[in-house]
């Protein structure tokens, strides 16, 4: 495993020709990335570098010393073998073009033992609607999820996870509901977990308790700074399955105590290098993952 820094800055900032500058401390295009047109007056500028190298603290002190703003953003690459190896993985869906689902679409929820302040625990109750206006992003797709990790995988995907024997897994049908024409069902599924994980270690890290709600179990903040590791004791993992959801949600919350008004924050799915891999294996490739921590404590 390794830590890279992704470095972000406007290129105008360094006072010249940002690829000479850049060359000039040798981050050549292997680690920069200039893009080719400016957005208005900037030009963005990402460096990826390993931590220890020292061409990172070279460029630091530079942007320092030409007054620039820049973002840091760390982050853990794993070999594969790493990956195989784990006993879980994060699942994150990286592609922007989501697909708008949930409460607000009509999805239903049992709130009985949800918070009543923030609404985490809320209990999925109806199938998966999702916005017609964002239909054309499940296109050319295999797998997708909504900006709430509800995990979304066309039917057939969905037959070879089934038939996989993959446990605590189930799905829900995925409906899209157009503003005029009512709802429409889609050859798609919704990948449900069975087994929520007990709160994690506090030695993860980049998991803040930022403005905690009562039930703590929302209310975090994942700051770019520092990598994201997700910390689980050793008996925590006594009863995983191949695909589970964090204790924890993470994200915004609104709810007021009407579920057609709510967004709710939501966890993070937690699978097997199993599942990995049947994703993989369906040319799936918007998505990351990356093995969780565990202690003995
Ligand atoms: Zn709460």
């Amino acid at each position: 495993m390794i830590t890279v820094a992704k470095i972000w800055f406007d290129g105008l900032a360094l006072l010249g020709d940002p690829r000479a500058v850049l060359e000039s401390i040798g981050c050549g295009p292997d680690v920069a990335k200039i893009a080719d047109a400016p957005v208005g007056e900037r030009v963005d500028v990402w460096v990826t570098l390993d931590v220890t190298d020292e061409r990172l603290s070279k460029l630091l002190a530079l942007l320092q010393e030409r007054g620039a703003k820049w973002r840091d953003i760390r982050s853990d690459r794993f070999a594969e073998e790493e990956i195989e190896a784990a006993p879980l993985l994060t699942m994150w869906f990286n592609f922007d073009d989501t697909v708008f689902g949930g409460p607000r679409m009509g999805t239903t929820y049992d709130m009985s033992e949800a918070c009543k302040r923030c609404g985490a625990g809320a209990r999925q109750t109806s199938a998966m609607i999702i916005d017609g206006q964002d239909l054309h992003n499940l296109e050319g797709r295999r797998a997708a999820a909504t900006p709430y990790d509800d995990m979304l995988v066309d039917e057939k995907l969905a037959k070879v996870l089934a038939e996989s024997g993959a446990t605590g897994i189930s799905f829900r049908g995925v409906f899209v509901a157009f503003a005029k024409r009512g709802h429409m069902q889609l050859p798609w599924r919704q990948l449900c977990a069975a087994h929520t994980m007990p709160p994690m270690s506090p030695r993860s890290t980049a998991i803040k308790p930022y403005n905690p709600c009562s039930c703590r179990r929302t209310g975090f903040e994942t700051p770019w700074e520092i990598p994201v590791r997700v910390v689980y004791r050793a008996s925590d993992l006594a009863d995983i399955h191949d695909v589970n959801v964090t204790w924890e949600w993470f994200g915004d919350t609104h709810y007021e105590g009407d579920v057609s008004d709510a967004l709710f924050a939501s966890p993070w799915f937690l699978v097997t290098p199993k599942v990995r891999r049947i994703f993989l294996d369906a040319g799936v490739t918007d998505f990351s993952w990356r093995p969780i921590y565990v202690v003995d404590e």
